[in-house]
């Protein structure tokens, strides 16, 4: 069949990709001259496979009150007269039970691990040179409550499949010896030899223009859809500048802009950017930069060899639908950077960045159709972990789109879960 892919970041890339191989005639649209110029661009690099458990959960709660009133705090609400802002709050609050949050963890454990195999399988099959280091990921804590709180974690996500250990501080600093500037306020670890780090926007690179030569895809760049037009109960085209283009089925993959394509249509996402920034860093000395991936809990800042660069990313900024750099939010993340790996880049080039995380308030992506709109596939929402769970989530449309039972249950991600209404 016929099927349009509305957006190109990674996740709508990732949906191309199973939807080509299922032998479908693929079209990307995109407003964009190219693939991964939004959030997709130069986000924290991990394929975090095993680091899912959502934001929401009940540790958050005691913060809130110090992540509004603290301007350097590593998460930030600045509340607006939006009323999607305070639902997704609200909705956010309700997720923070220990249940809840148990329950995502387990289901985005099986989309993530199932990604996991799609993303290896692919860079056996595809060959993509994108910069993928297998180099295992550590996540350091610097108080004994979030150091147990971690090993709790840990412990339960080992009976679902989840591959770490725990580490003291010295464990800690012997795995990666960068670490030795914060080791004093160190007291653990949780170290996941299996995880990956790699750019997420050579991936998208290599796989637009592998989807194009070697699958048939076609890509209309720089084409904005305006409108989705709907009739029968099914999507019948996608409206944009050049005219209107019909498909037998639609995909939404347009990140955070999502919601403004379906709310004519009656839909209403859970979705709010959640905003994020990150740096990319010459690396001066190889030896003061970390090599494994680490993430500095205590911080909220995670790190990672992408290629030449130390990548930062850190922040998650609950303030609209607004890209640009907030200076002093970049200020705090160098300062953060540099008092961790003081020597690993010369702090002259930033390579400054921010984004808007596509996220729900549960954590989990939204996939499967539309109600009321069967040829509608939402695959949206994936948050801060759009790069690690694109490739289940493409399946997972794939699979539906082609009459297949999903190859996860649905439970959590699917329209109804979400409370999406006709
Ligand atoms: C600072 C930061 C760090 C992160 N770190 C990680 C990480 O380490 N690991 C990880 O897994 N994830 C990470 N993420 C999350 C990840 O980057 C996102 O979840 C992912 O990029 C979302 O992909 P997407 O394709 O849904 O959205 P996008 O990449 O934003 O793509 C959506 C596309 O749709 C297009 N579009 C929108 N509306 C229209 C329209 N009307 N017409 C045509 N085109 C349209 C946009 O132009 C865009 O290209 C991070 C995010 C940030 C901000």
């Amino acid at each position: 069949m016929d099927v349009l892919v509305l957006g190109a970041g990674v996740v709508g890339l990732c949906a191309a990709y199973a939807l080509a191989r299922d032998g479908h005639r693929v079209t990307v649209l995109e407003r964009n001259p190219e693939a991964a110029r939004e959030a997709s661009y130069a986000n924290g690099g991990q394929l975090s496979y095993s680091y899912v458990a959502p934001l929401a959960g009940p540790g958050v709660v005691p913060n809130i009150p110090g992540w509004l009133l603290r301007a350097d705090s590593p998460l930030r609400f600045r509340p607006r007269l939006d009323l999607a802002q305070w639902r997704w709050g609200l909705a956010f609050l309700a997720a923070c039970t220990a249940e809840r949050s148990e329950e995502t963890t387990r289901r985005l454990l099986r989309l993530s691990f199932l990604s996991r195999d799609l993303m290896r399988r692919l860079v056996a099959e595809e060959g993509f040179d994108f910069d993928l280091v297998p180099a295992g990921k550590l996540v350091v804590h610097s108080s004994e409550a979030s150091f147990a709180a971690a090993r709790r974690l840990m412990e339960f996500q080992a009976g679902l499949g989840s591959v770490q250990e725990a580490l003291d501080a010295a464990g800690c600093v012997a795995l990666e010896p960068a670490l030795r500037n914060i080791a004093p306020r160190l007291v653990g670890g949780i170290h996941t030899p299996g995880e990956e780090a790699a750019d997420c926007r050579r991936f998208c690179l290599n796989l637009s223009d592998a989807l194009r030569a070697r699958y048939g895809v076609r890509f209309a760049w720089g084409t904005p859809v305006r409108q989705l037009v709907a009739q029968g109960g099914r999507v019948r085209a996608a409206m944009t500048p050049a005219g209107a283009v019909e498909a037998d089925a639609f995909v939404l993959a347009a990140g955070a802009a999502a919601p403004f394509l379906v709310r004519p249509l009656g839909l209403r996402l859970p979705l709010y950017p959640l905003k994020g920034y990150s740096l990319s860093l010459p690396i001066d000395d190889e030896a003061a930069a970390p090599r494994v991936s680490v993430t500095d809990a205590a911080r909220k800042v995670v790190y990672a060899r992408v290629g030449p660069v130390l990548r930062v990313a850190a922040m998650a900024d609950l303030v609209g639908h607004d890209a640009r750099i907030d200076p002093a939010r970049l200020d705090l993340l160098v300062r953060e950077a540099r008092a961790a790996f003081p020597a690993a880049a010369t702090w002259e080039r930033l390579g400054p960045w921010s984004g808007l995380r596509p996220a729900t308030p549960t954590s989990a992506p939204v996939l499967g159709p539309a109600p009321g709109l069967p040829n509608l596939m939402l695959d949206v929402g994936q948050g801060a972990l759009g790069f690690t769970l694109a490739m289940a989530s493409g399946r997972v449309v794939a699979d539906l789109l082609a009459g297949r039972a999903p190859p996860v249950p649905l439970d959590g991600f699917d329209a109804a879960s979400h409370g999406i209404g006709g």
